[in-house]
């Protein structure tokens, strides 16, 4: 059972490439569910979408990745129609309708991963990433783009609200993967490297792992709590 006290406010209907959906917006009332853990700490990634703080991974669905080929195969043989003919709308219609699955699945995916999140634990933190410089990287601009970054603050920040947890938000500049989760030791971490190794205290661990614990002891230090 929802454990939200709702109160339905409107239905929409509407079209889109074809099918029928309907829309039922309400209202909510915060009710606190209890909470699994305390604060956890959340590294999202471009290789794996999401790493908590206690170690578990949500994988990402690379949702343009898997349909891109066919996206692209049916744009090209679409190319010699002529604009607004029967076979080019019916085309047109079946390229809407491959687009709105890619961003379904994608949707999907982040609302089980927020939903389990606010949820469950008390407080969330994440980092505020530098998204306008990742973007100056085209192959990182579209990874970013692909798991949803933006959709998954959005959701994140009002589903805390909804069940009652609170949103912390981490300074871009702080160096969550560059510390020892352990001791705190802070070296160089490129890219390639999936392996935090820490030449103080010894400790091997999965890199995005590293980082999320990170950031969830940062909860102390935090700016701009929000939620
Ligand atoms: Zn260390």
């Amino acid at each position: 059972m929802n454990p939200l006290k709702q109160q339905l406010k409107s239905r929409t209907i509407s079209r889109q490439a074809g099918d029928w959906y309907l829309s039922c917006s309400y209202e909510w009332n915060t009710i606190t569910t209890p909470k699994k853990t305390d604060v956890i700490g959340v590294d999202l990634g471009l290789k794996t979408l999401a790493t908590l703080s206690d170690g578990q991974v949500f994988e990402s669905v690379k949702s343009y990745q898997r349909f891109e080929a066919k996206l692209s195969r049916m744009q090209y043989l679409n190319r010699h129609k002529e604009i607004g003919s029967a076979n080019w709308k019916k085309a047109q219609l079946k390229i809407a309708s491959l687009h709105r699955k890619v961003a379904n699945i994608r949707k999907d995916t982040l609302h089980k991963l927020t939903t389990y999140l606010a949820k469950n634990h008390g407080t969330v933190v994440i980092e505020d990433l530098n998204v306008s410089g990742m973007l100056a990287n085209h192959k990182l601009a579209k990874s970013i783009a692909d798991q949803g970054f933006y959709e998954f603050r959005r959701q994140l920040g009002y589903k805390c609200q909804w069940y009652g947890s609170q949103l912390v938000v981490v300074d871009r500049f702080f160096p969550s993967s560059k510390t020892c989760s352990n001791c705190g030791h802070i070296q160089d971490m490129p890219l390639n490297l999936r392996t935090y190794d820490c030449p103080e205290c010894g400790l091997s661990i999965d890199r995005d792992l590293n980082a999320s614990i990170n950031l969830r002891n940062a909860v102390g230090l935090t700016v701009n709590a929000c939620g």
